[in-house]
């Protein structure tokens, strides 16, 4: 992690406190549900970023997202969990952030977002940044201010 002093919303690089790609769990869009869902469920995270197969970023799949898809018209059919690829599921439409912006911009997405994503030019997934992450380096820098240590 950055250290507490280095940090300044205006000057810090998202890349600089991104977590990074190889990191990060990621599913495929050609992958079916029940993989994605085995992926959150071993993870315990709510949400992964999903690329094709070039490594391109697509966007994110949530358990949510599984979940609504496996109802039927009566009920829960789990068989929908290995008809359904990532891809038929998926949110497309999230908020990216380039390598170079700076955590001013990140902080105003993950108003709304735990996590970001962040992409190259070439549209390849990064890292991401999370909303723990700011909130940690916030704490932290408060408490520098005071002169206390934590
Ligand atoms: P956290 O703030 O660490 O609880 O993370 C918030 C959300 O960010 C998680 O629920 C995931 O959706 C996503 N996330 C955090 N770390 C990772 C990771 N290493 N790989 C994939 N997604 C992650």
């Amino acid at each position: 992690m950055l250290d507490t002093e280095s940090f300044h919303l205006e000057t810090t690089l998202v890349k600089e406190m991104m977590i990074d790609a190889d990191k990060v769990a990621q599913v495929q869009l050609s992958n079916p549900l029940e993989h994605a869902l085995l992926v959150l469920t071993k993870t315990g995270y709510n949400a992964v970023p999903v690329s094709n197969f070039e490594g391109k970023f697509e966007g994110i799949i949530s358990k949510s997202n599984i979940v609504e898809a496996m109802f039927g018209l009566e009920q829960i059919e789990v068989e929908r969990l290995q008809n359904h690829l990532v891809e038929d599921v998926m949110n497309k439409k999230v908020p990216t952030l380039q390598y170079d912006d700076i955590m001013e911009k990140a902080l105003h997405t993950l108003i709304d977002y735990n996590f970001v994503c962040v992409v190259n030019d070439e549209e390849e997934l990064m890292g991401i940044i999370t909303r723990r992450q700011l909130l940690k380096q916030f704490r932290n820098k408060y408490y520098l201010d005071q002169g206390k240590n934590i």
